[in-house]
């Protein structure tokens, strides 16, 4: 694996200044070979496309794949996990992650190793397209209690070392670490780095520098760009990406706009069902060319964006997203007033085994109210999981109104948001440039 893995690296990265004929070539190559193994090889596709009567024969490109049907996260889980698979995978052997995204329906995904560094180098494009040296050290914030400590074969090389952060973790010991390892850039999600950068605002001698940040996740809102770039005083750069298909698309330090890891990734932006008009706002549909354990052929990924109107001016051949509208995400509140951010919830809840969906509403500080649509045979086993958990997670400081319930019914007038907290929303944009303005 490692011996074939170099010229992938050079080849992946190398990618954005081959000829836009080149990369069509390369994408219609990659996605036939998927469709095909999908066809043969995963249960799930195979009776989905022959109820639609198509076969992966007849779609020769992207600009075909609307005639393949539409896949959502409630359409993956519907069926057996076996049935998602491909013949012959060993989940053991594979990378995997769950999350539950903006349907508070957690969807476990695997990935095989090669096809995963396939995708770490999605990632590792846009930072480098954005200035961060392969060298260079970078903080990553995660949800995770238990952070990575092992080293990537990269990493021992001296290459695009990367060090975990846990979300968990009290803002002043984020900032001790952070003063220890000096990293060229921090990522991590709007939340956290919100935390981050009040406190260091508020403690204006700290020695976190970095050159870059990167935002991951959710939705990045002005308000809160401008908080970073004032307090971390340097450049912060948004990249969109799921745990279904990695990396799909990241700022451009040149272009306004979002450059898709089109050889990675299809993105297709639909209306009602066909493919919107450049500059139309449209349903977010991605097939993640590197897939092959799991497939995700023409995956509803739930956010909004468009297609830009102006070709890239920078040179790559990659399109540009012109405008993505991510989920909406609160903090969760403390008794003591203190403020959590949402992720490492996500991962408390969504690995525990039997849980289907769930949802956190808070409507006062230090209490919240826990829905879950559990497995009726595990429900005693998902209580007593997710309470250890969060009682970890909380330090005994939020009283937690744990209720199994059999459905979570959906308005579907408004955008499911699986945390939702009346005490822990962020000020609308106009308001909180106001108070900054005043000197706060
Ligand atoms: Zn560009």
């Amino acid at each position: 694996m490692r011996a074939c893995a170099l010229p992938h690296l050079a080849g992946t990265l190398g990618l954005w200044r081959v000829s836009e004929r080149r990369l069509a070539s390369i994408r219609r190559r990659k996605l036939q070979r998927l469709l095909r193994h999908a066809y043969e090889n995963v249960a799930f596709y195979r009776s989905l496309w022959e109820r639609a009567r198509v076969r992966p024969e007849e779609v020769d490109g992207p600009e075909d794949l609307v005639r393949l049907p539409v896949v959502s996260k409630e359409d993956l889980l519907s069926c057996r996990l076996e049935e998602r698979l491909a013949q012959g995978i060993d989940p053991s052997a594979c990378w995997s992650s769950s999350s539950s995204g903006t349907t508070g329906h957690p969807l476990t995904v695997y990935t095989l190793p090669a096809d995963r560094t396939r995708m770490n180098l999605g990632w590792f494009r846009a930072y480098l397209a954005n200035g961060l040296r392969v060298s260079e050290t970078m903080a990553a914030f995660v949800g995770r209690r238990q952070v990575r400590t092992s080293q990537r074969w990269y990493e021992r090389l001296g290459l695009f070392r990367r060090v975990e952060i846990p979300a968990w973790w009290s803002v002043e010991e984020w900032t001790a670490q952070l003063e220890l390892l000096r990293p060229a850039a921090i990522t991590g999600y709007v939340m956290t780095l919100r935390l981050l950068a009040e406190h260091l605002r508020d403690h204006p001698h700290h020695r976190v520098h970095p050159r870059l940040v990167f935002h991951t996740s959710a939705l990045l809102d002005e308000a809160s760009r401008r908080l970073f770039e004032e307090q971390l005083k340097c450049r912060v750069v948004d990249l969109y990406g799921s745990e279904e298909a990695g990396c799909i698309a990241w700022e451009c330090p040149r272009c306004p706009g979002y450059h898709v890891n089109a050889d990675l990734v299809v993105v297709e932006i639909l209306r009602n069902g066909v493919p919107a008009r450049t500059g139309e706002a449209g349903e977010v549909v991605v097939t993640n060319l590197h897939s092959y354990a799991m497939p995700i052929i023409r995956y509803r990924q739930n956010d909004v964006a468009s297609l830009a109107a102006t070709p890239p001016r920078c040179g790559w051949q990659f399109p540009l997203l012109e405008r993505i509208e991510g989920r909406v995400e609160d903090f969760l509140v403390l008794r003591d007033g203190r403020r959590l951010p949402p992720h490492p919830f996500y991962h408390c809840i969504d690995p525990v085994p039997g849980v289907q969906r769930w949802r956190i509403v808070q409507d006062r500080p230090g209490e919240m109210t826990l829905e879950i649509v559990a497995e009726e045979e595990q429900s005693d086993a998902v209580r007593r999981a997710v309470l250890a958990g969060l009682a970890q997670l909380t330090g005994g400081a939020m009283d937690i109104a744990l209720h199994l319930v059999p459905e979570i019914p959906i308005d579907p007038r408004t955008k499911f948001r699986t945390i939702r907290s009346a005490v822990g929303a962020l000020a609308p944009a106009e308001e909180w440039g106001a108070t900054a303005k005043g000197g706060k």
